[in-house]
């Protein structure tokens, strides 16, 4: 094992089982290796494993490496994994070629066994920053769910997937009850644990696969339950609202003595006449309502009527 613990999974396609052995041979036990000699193997493999980089031959039978490499580019299951030729090929035209197919390196045979050995390694830190990055820019640093921009882009997708399957889509803004004083009354420290415990909360009790969970801005968070009526995407965020509650959380500065949540749920069919930001903007008024009603409640948006 590697310092940091980590083992890279390598998965090595060539249609010579005896070049592949040749490859395996160069990397040590931080490395857990897979192989295949077919391009239709290699693609199988690499959806199921996901390895964190593949070597891959150029010249084989019925799919060739560039082929595979494609095909792994398109495929969103594939897509973010290294690809690095290995190949007998070595003019510059076959390694533009490779390059354009999105392949991160070209290694051209006769390789040295220390040159492959530092790409290899190199373009698996790459990945593994890369995926760092992403997770970052989509997480709230604070609760560690995530955060606005991936709401965003979750209740966009939802939204086009609700709109062709002309499904429902629930969403629900709901915010801390009186967290002003919260602040105020334990300090911001307590603020901040009382926020990642609503965190907690959130993501426990909305239950389905589907519901996302995510922190809005400030104390403010946001849900998407994907397909779900109106009077039960009440009763979920009803029920999330009770959780919370549930804990006990002392609030000396609140009515009820403990942290509470108000929440504002709305639903619709999507259609060209709505968007998702209309659908948010009356989860807002509904949760307006919550709160001139008392707070710690969950209230469904009722059209207004002519
Ligand atoms: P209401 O019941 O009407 O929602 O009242 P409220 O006091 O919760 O609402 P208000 O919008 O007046 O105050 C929100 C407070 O949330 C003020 C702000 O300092 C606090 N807050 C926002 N983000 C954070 C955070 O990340 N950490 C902490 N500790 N407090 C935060
Ligand atoms: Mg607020
Ligand atoms: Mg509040």
């Amino acid at each position: 094992m590697s310092p940091s613990g980590v083992i890279s999974r390598l998965l090595i396609v060539d249609d010579d089982p005896s070049n592949i052995r040749l490859l395996a041979s160069i990397f040590d036990e931080n490395y857990d290796i897979l192989f295949a000699t077919s391009g239709a193997q290699a693609l199988q493999i690499a959806v199921k494993e996901q390895p964190d980089l593949i070597l891959l031959d150029v010249i084989m039978p019925e799919m060739d490496g560039y082929e595979v490499c494609r095909l792994l580019k398109a495929d969103l299951l594939t897509q973010a994994i290294p690809v690095i030729f290995v190949t007998a090929h070595s003019e510059v035209k076959d390694e533009i070629l490779g390059l354009e197919m999105g392949a991160a390196d070209y290694i051209s045979k006769p390789f040295s066994p220390a040159i492959v050995k530092i790409r290899v390694r190199n373009q698996i830190e790459l990945k593994h920053a890369r995926e760092k990055l992403t997770r970052l820019v989509i997480t709230d640093g604070l609760t560690n769910i995530a955060n606005r921009r991936c709401f965003d882009e979750q209740l966009a997708h939802e939204w086009h997937r609700a709109h062709r399957m002309s499904q429902p889509v629930a969403v629900a803004m709901i915010d801390v009850d009186w967290f002003k004083k919260y602040n105020d009354h334990y300090g911001h420290q307590a603020g901040d644990d009382c926020l990642r415990q609503v965190a907690m909360v959130l993501t426990y009790s909305a239950k389905r696969d589907s519901d996302f969970v995510a922190r809005y801005g400030g104390e403010e968070f946001a849900l998407i339950l994907p397909t779900t009526q109106n009077e039960t995407a009440l009763i979920v965020v009803e029920n999330v609202c009770r959780a919370l509650s549930d804990l006990e959380l002392p609030h000396a500065l609140s009515e009820f003595g403990r942290v509470t949540i108000s929440a504002g749920v709305a639903v619709c069919v999507p259609n060209e006449h709505e968007s998702a930001e209309s659908l948010m903007r009356r989860a807002d008024e509904a949760l307006y309502t919550a709160k001139h009603q008392g707070r710690n409640q969950a209230v469904l948006y009722q059209p207004k009527e002519d």
